[in-house]
């Protein structure tokens, strides 16, 4: 059967809406428009059941309560909301943050920002495997510690952190842990009372759902967790983020998770067969490649692999009909090589050409075969015109080559 092209392989960076998810998300646009903080006629009211089923699909999917749901715009201002509403709010019982290294940009840049307004920021490192140091964590915590951000997976390798262990040494010290769970919620089970978690931030559009809308999950019983609101207004969603809701996006985020729940073992069944097929046919057909992050500890449809002796750019440009992302983070002006491979420990230009294959429920069979495929012929055409992988094949080391400087 003919592959349709391009093919898309980067459910990390967003996910096509399910139609199912559409279909229950339009009779919201027109039908039933309400707005959800409209409490005196049947408008409001309609939107306000379907924002409450939502919310109670949403909070059973994580073990939480309905009342302990927020909705936000994404996981970009969950995590805003979470880590500077916390860091204002125990400003009096401590200035310090612990956080890791491979964090997505949307948990760095906040600390990042604290940490120039005052705050004492831990950025632990990761372990070759991208797992943190449970060891190291401990020996991190101090008597002014008020918050633990780490995230539960990975956005560019997939690994899976060890947020039960993360949670109990939190509990056990008082200190409220947040969760990035973007990558996680609606993929592997996420449970926030076995995990001791305290806040947790997640997007709809990462999970089938709209773009645009997304949640952060506040604990209010054992400990009752507050967070200072960035967005001051109406009062909604218990005061910690006003703004009239989404009816629709939320619609839409609360049938996603619900698909999600009941699709998950099959789901997570089909997709760890069909990356583990991508695996094997990789690593086995091309010589020099490798893959990142700890396959032990990695969501099941997520895959990344560094090929030696190609440049980056002409990898990408060899798999043009390919959409999958790069190590290589393009920044305004140059291409950065990703920060999450270098605290791996690879270089730059092995990040450079380093992908990230991302699958999801629409990824075909046919379609990992077709990537399999281009890939092994063109890292193979790459490599025959590479001097370097020449010298290497004649056994020479390249670590140890004194090259003429002009
Ligand atoms: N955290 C992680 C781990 C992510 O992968 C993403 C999306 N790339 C975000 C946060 C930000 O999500 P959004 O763009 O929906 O705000």
């Amino acid at each position: 059967m003919a592959v349709k092209t391009p093919i898309y392989m980067d459910n990390h960076a967003t996910t096509p809406t399910d139609p199912r998810v559409v279909e229950a998300m339009l009779p919201y646009f027109t039908e039933v428009f309400g707005n959800a903080a409209s409490r005196n006629h049947s408008f409001g009211w309609q939107a306000e059941e379907a924002v409450e089923n939502a919310r109670a699909t949403i909070a059973k999917a994580i073990n939480a309560d309905s009342k302990e749901i927020v909705f936000t715009s994404g996981a970009t201002e969950s995590n805003n909301l979470a880590i500077k509403g916390i860091a204002e709010m125990y400003a009096e019982k401590g200035n310090h943050i612990i956080t890791c290294v491979t964090e997505h940009k949307a948990v760095i840049d906040p600390c990042k920002k604290l940490e120039r307004q005052g705050f004492d920021v831990t950025w632990l490192p990761v372990l070759p495997s991208g797992l943190i140091d449970l060891d190291a964590l401990r020996a991190a915590i101090t008597d002014k510690t008020i918050l633990i951000t780490i995230m539960h997976g990975n956005n560019e390798i997939g690994v899976i952190q060890p947020v039960d262990e993360i949670g109990a040494i939190a509990a056990e010290k008082g200190i409220v842990f947040h969760t990035d769970a973007t990558q996680t919620v609606g993929k592997i089970p996420v449970d926030v009372k076995k995990s001791n978690i305290h806040l947790l931030s997640f997007s709809g559009h990462k999970l089938y759902g709209p773009k645009g809308v997304g949640v952060l999950y506040v604990r209010r019983r054992k400990p009752r967790v507050r967070v200072t609101p960035i967005l001051d207004g109406g009062g909604h969603e218990r005061g910690m983020r006003s703004g009239t809701l989404n009816v629709t996006g939320i619609v839409g985020l609360g049938k996603a998770v619900e698909l999600c729940i009941q699709e998950m073992e099959s789901d997570t069944k089909r997709l760890s067969g069909l990356r583990d097929h991508l695996r094997k046919r990789l690593l086995e057909s091309i010589p020099e490649s490798y893959e990142n992050g700890d396959p032990n500890h990695k969501l099941p449809h997520s895959l990344n692999i560094s090929f030696s002796f190609v440049e980056g750019e002409s990898l990408l440009m060899g798999i043009a009909e390919v959409a999958v992302s790069s190590g290589s983070a393009c920044t305004s002006a140059s291409l950065e090589p990703s920060y999450v491979l270098k605290s791996l420990g690879l270089g730059d230009e092995l990040a450079h050409s380093s992908i990230r294959f991302g699958l999801g429920r629409f990824t075909t069979k046919e379609e990992v075969d077709y990537v399999a495929d281009k890939l092994i012929s063109v890292v193979e055409k790459l490599r025959e015109m590479s001097p370097l992988y020449e010298m290497h094949n004649e056994g020479i080391d390249l670590s140890k080559v004194e090259w003429a400087h002009h």
